[in-house]
């Protein structure tokens, strides 16, 4: 069994070294694996996010508000590859439902070879099914309204150009998203390849009572585009400090009740505010019979970037409900400082990890830990990066230390500029 190091991580690395001793420290809790930690038989119907906690510290404003960049311009030709890392682990819970996408070049059909990088954390509720398309689909529908908007992945000096032509595509993409979610809903029949879905075996089937947050981005040269539809979140390290680049959609969350409210519905609190009492957030790809309520629309940010960036961590609800962004921030500031300064520009990592399930799975070469691989797609080993890798398996183990009761999954892409 995959092993996953929680121990007496119970406040943040202060310093780098203090990261690297975490790190190396012995592992001791049971990495979750997806349905090897679930008793048969014991699928439940409506389960949506009960028992849920809400300590969520950060309420600062979204990126939309981010300083403007200094220099950008000669980024912008420029092709490089993402460092990035990730770790996304079931938990304490008995069904792993988060699921990531990354995506490295994902417009190379639209003439923007090596330059725009997709990454994407889904977390899903109710069933896993609509993470797992979202996991599958989402980088290609964005792909593809992208072209449609006249993006031609070829972004210049400046990202405010480029704006609008996102914010169609992440709003488009995410639409058909939930469209998608919902034709698959409509359609199930409980055939033989239905039956690995929870929702399925419900009596009477409820495939459209599930959904997932979604919280995407993409990593330009000069931009850094974020849409998020939920309450898993992504968050900017400038110069130091943390900085929200998505808010929260949660039912409370003024403009969202009065959306809802406008709408007809209501929030009721019961374990917290919940959309007509059931789901803990206002926005979500499927969850087709609390629309229009519950809404797919995505809130858009585009940030240019600049040399003060330092990282992007995106994060379900899992490490947000226990870990502030600004200590988010610092712990992968410590690992970068325990790690060195980054490769050239340009190069391609060639010190790639897999992330901690699948390299657990793949080492030990247990059938029973495949799902765990198959939390993350779209990692290519030769592409992740050493720094980035320690750094959310850090965070999940922080998350776990300060006993997250959800699936805890975590991105980080380094940001930093070398010459
Ligand atoms: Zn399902």
């Amino acid at each position: 069994m995959a092993e996953i190091c929680c121990e007496e991580a119970k406040s943040a690395p202060a310093s780098a070294s203090a990261v690297t001793a975490l790190a190396r420290r012995r592992p001791r809790v049971e990495l979750g694996v997806p349905g090897a930690a679930t008793p048969a038989g014991n699928e439940e119907g409506g389960e949506t996010r009960g028992g849920k906690r809400r300590r969520v510290s950060c309420a600062a404003p979204a990126g939309r508000s981010c300083q403007r960049p200094r220099l950008a311009a000669r980024f912008g030709s420029m092709l490089w590859w993402p460092r990035y890392g990730v770790t996304s682990v079931c938990g304490l819970r008995r069904e792993m439902e988060d699921a990531v996408s990354i995506r490295p070049d994902f417009l190379r059909g639209s003439g923007g070879g090596g330059k725009h990088h997709f990454f994407g954390v889904f977390d899903g509720h109710g069933c896993s099914h609509v993470a797992r398309m979202c996991q599958d689909r989402m980088h290609e529908l964005i792909a593809d309204e992208y072209t449609k908007a006249g993006g031609s992945g070829k972004e210049g000096a400046s990202a405010t150009a480029a704006e609008p032509k996102w914010k169609e595509a992440m709003e488009r993409g995410f639409a058909r998203m939930d469209g998608e979610a919902a034709s698959w809903a409509a359609t199930r029949s409980g055939k033989d390849d239905d039956l690995a879905c929870r929702c399925v075996r419900q009596k009477p089937a409820r495939c459209d009572h599930a959904g997932s947050t979604a919280v995407v981005t993409v990593v330009g040269p000069t931009s850094v585009v974020v849409a998020s539809a939920g309450d898993s979140r992504a968050v900017l390290s400038r110069g130091g400090v943390a900085i929200p680049l998505s808010v929260d959609h949660k039912p409370d969350r003024p403009d969202e009740l009065e959306r809802i409210q406008a709408a007809g519905g209501r929030v009721i609190f019961w374990d917290g505010a919940r959309v007509l009492g059931v789901l803990a957030m206002s926005r979500a790809i499927g969850d087709g019979y609390l629309k229009p309520f519950v809404t797919a629309e995505p809130e858009v940010t585009v940030t240019e970037r600049t040399d003060e960036d330092e990282c992007l961590i995106l994060a379900s609800d899992g490490l947000w409900d226990v870990v502030s962004n600004e200590m988010a921030c610092e712990v992968v500031r410590a690992c970068f400082r325990s790690n060195g300064p980054p490769p050239p520009a340009g190069a391609r990592p060639d010190s790639g990890v897999l992330p901690a399930p699948a390299a657990a799975a793949a080492a030990a070469g247990r059938e029973e830990e495949r799902g765990a691989a198959a939390a993350v797609k779209g990692v290519d080993r030769a592409e992740s990066d050493r720094a980035c890798s320690e750094a959310a398996l850090l965070l999940v183990k922080l998350a776990l230390a300060r006993r997250s009761s959800d699936n805890v999954s975590v991105v980080v892409v380094d940001l930093r500029r070398v010459s």
